[in-house]
C-alpha cells in the first residue's frame, strides 16, 4: 500500500483515539526511518522512548529471530529461562532485588500501585491505603494509572475513578510534607515527568521523599518508565540522585520495540505477593524476554548510556544555542536524550514543518518540544536534526506573523 492508502484505511477502521500525524512509516534502521514512497526521516521520537538502540539493531534482530525459532510463548504457570535471566540481569544493575513482568508501562504501574496497598495492608493492617502522585506526572491510561496520573485532561470522562490517590505539585517538598501522613501507603514519582513537558525532579526533592516514605512507612515508587534503560545517561535516572526507591517501574525502552514491562521491588516489598495476588498471561513471555535481554546487555557492554550523556550534553548545548537565537524560546532543560525545548506559542506548527524536512520530534503538554531520539545517534546526527529545527523555527518565529 502507498501512504494514501494506509491512512485512508486507517481512517475508516481504526478508533480515533490518536491524533495521528500524516506520515507512515514502513521501514527503519538505526535513527532513519522510511515511508512507502522512500521518503527518508531522522527519527527524533524513537517510537516515543522505545527504539532506544535505533531500529533493526542487529542484536535485537539476532536474539529475536533465535527465540521465534525456539519458542513464542510459555504460561508463567512454568519456569522461563529468559525471564530468569533478565531478572537477575535487571537486579545486578539496580538497587532492586525482584521482578515482575508484564506488557506495558502502565500495567509495571498498576502491579506497582497493587504491591503498595498489599504490602501497607499485610504490615500495618487497615487504613493505610493512600497513594500520593505529582500535578503533571504521566503514569498511564488504565483506569488506576490514569488516576496516579495528575493531569485532569487523561481522567476527564471516565469517572468514576479508584479512590486513594493525591496530588502535589511537583518538585515541592513542603506539599509533599504536608500531604504524606499515617494513611499514605506509598509516594509515586517519575524522576523526570516526561509527558508532563520534560521536568526534571531537584535531588533535594527526590531524596526528601525518600525520607518522608521512611518517616511514614510507605513506599518509594519511582516510574521510570520513559527514564529508565540508558534514557538519561545513566542505566536509570534515579542513579544520577543517588537515591534508591522501594520500587521501580521499567517499560517503553525495556523491550527494544517488543512490548515488555518490569515491576521491580526491593528488600521486604519484593516478596509481599504470594501466588494469586498478581498475574499476566503475556507478562514476561520468552519473545519479549530475549528482546530485552538483548537490549540490556548490548547497552550496558557497548558504552550506549555512555553515548546517551554525551551527545545527550552536545543537543543540550544545541538547543540552548537556538534557544539564545530565538526570543520565543524559553527554556532547554531535561537529562541525557530527555530534552525538552518550551516554546512561549504552540509548538505543533514546528512539529509539522519539520516532519515536512525529514526531521521527526514531537510536542507534548502543547508547547513543549520534546527530543527522545534513539540512544545510538551521533553528533553528525544532532547537526542534522538542529539544522532542520533551526530553519523551522526561523520560517515560523511569531514576531513574523
Ligand atoms: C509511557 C509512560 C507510561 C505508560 O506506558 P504504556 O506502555 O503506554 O502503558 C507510564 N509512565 C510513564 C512515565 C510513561 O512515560
Amino acid at each position: 500500500m502507498n501512504t494514501e492508502e494506509i491512512i485512508s484505511m486507517s481512517e475508516k477502521y481504526l478508533m480515533y483515539n490518536y491524533g495521528r500525524i500524516p506520515l507512515a512509516p514502513v521501514k527503519g534502521k538505526g535513527a532513519v526511518m522510511w515511508d512507502a514512497e522512500g521518503n527518508e526521516y531522522l527519527d527524533f521520537v524513537g517510537g516515543i522512548a522505545v527504539n532506544s538502540l535505533g531500529h533493526c539493531h542487529p542484536a535485537v534482530v539476532d536474539a529475536v529471530t533465535r527465540q521465534v525459532q525456539k519458542m513464542l510463548h510459555c504460561s508463567n504457570l512454568y519456569y522461563i529461562e529468559a525471564q530468569a535471566l533478565l531478572a537477575r540481569l535487571l537486579a545486578e544493575n539496580s538497587a532492586m532485588d525482584r521482578a515482575f513482568f508484564c506488557n506495558s508501562g502502565a500495567e509495571a504501574n498498576e502491579a506497582a500501585i497493587k504491591l503498595a496497598r498489599k504490602y501497607a495492608k499485610k504490615k500495618y493492617g487497615r487504613g493505610k491505603v493512600e497513594i500520593v502522585t505529582t500535578l503533571n506526572s504521566f503514569h498511564g491510561r488504565t483506569l488506576a494509572t490514569i488516576t496516579a496520573t495528575g493531569q485532569p485532561k487523561y481522567q476527564e470522562g471516565f469517572e468514576p475513578l479508584p479512590g486513594g490517590f493525591k496530588y502535589v505539585p511537583f518538585n515541592d517538598l513542603d506539599a509533599l510534607e504536608q500531604a504524606v501522613g499515617p494513611a499514605t501507603c506509598a509516594v509515586m514519582l517519575e524522576p523526570v515527568q516526561g509527558e508532563g513537558g520534560v521536568y526534571p525532579a531537584s535531588r533535594y526533592y527526590l531524596e526528601g521523599a525518600q525520607m518522608l516514605c521512611r518517616e511514614h512507612g510507605a513506599l518509594l515508587i519511582f516510574d521510570e518508565v520513559q527514564t529508565g534503560i540508558g534514557r538519561t545517561g545513566r542505566f536509570l535516572a534515579c542513579q544520577h540522585y543517588g537515591v534508591e526507591p522501594d520500587i521501580l517501574t521499567l517499560a517503553k525502552a525495556l523491550g527494544g520495540g517488543l512490548p515488555i514491562g518490569a515491576m521491580l521491588a526491593a528488600k521486604e516489598a519484593a516478596t509481599t505477593f504470594r501466588p494469586g495476588d498478581h498475574a499476566s498471561t503475556f507478562g514476561g513471555n520468552p519473545l519479549a524476554c530475549a528482546a530485552a535481554l538483548a537490549v540490556v546487555e548490548e547497552m550496558l557492554s557497548h558504552g550506549v548510556v555512555e553515548n546517551a550523556a554525551s551527545v545527550g550534553a552536545y543537543l543540550y548545548d544545541r538547543l540552548n544555542r537556538l534557544a539564545g537565537k530565538y526570543d520565543y524560546v524559553r527554556e532547554v532543560r531535561g537529562l541525557g536524550l530527555l530534552l525538552g525545548m518550551e516554546l512561549a506559542v504552540a509548538g505543533g506548527d514546528i512539529v509539522k514543518g519539520c516532519l515536512e524536512q525529514g526531521l521527526l520530534i514531537n510536542c507534548v503538554n502543547n508547547r513543549v518540544l520534546r527530543f527522545i531520539p534513539p540512544l545510538i545517534i551521533s553528533r553528525s546526527d544532532v547537526d542534522r536534526a538542529v539544522e532542520i529545527l533551526d530553519g523551522v523555527m526561523f520560517e515560523f518565529r511569531p514576531e513574523k506573523k
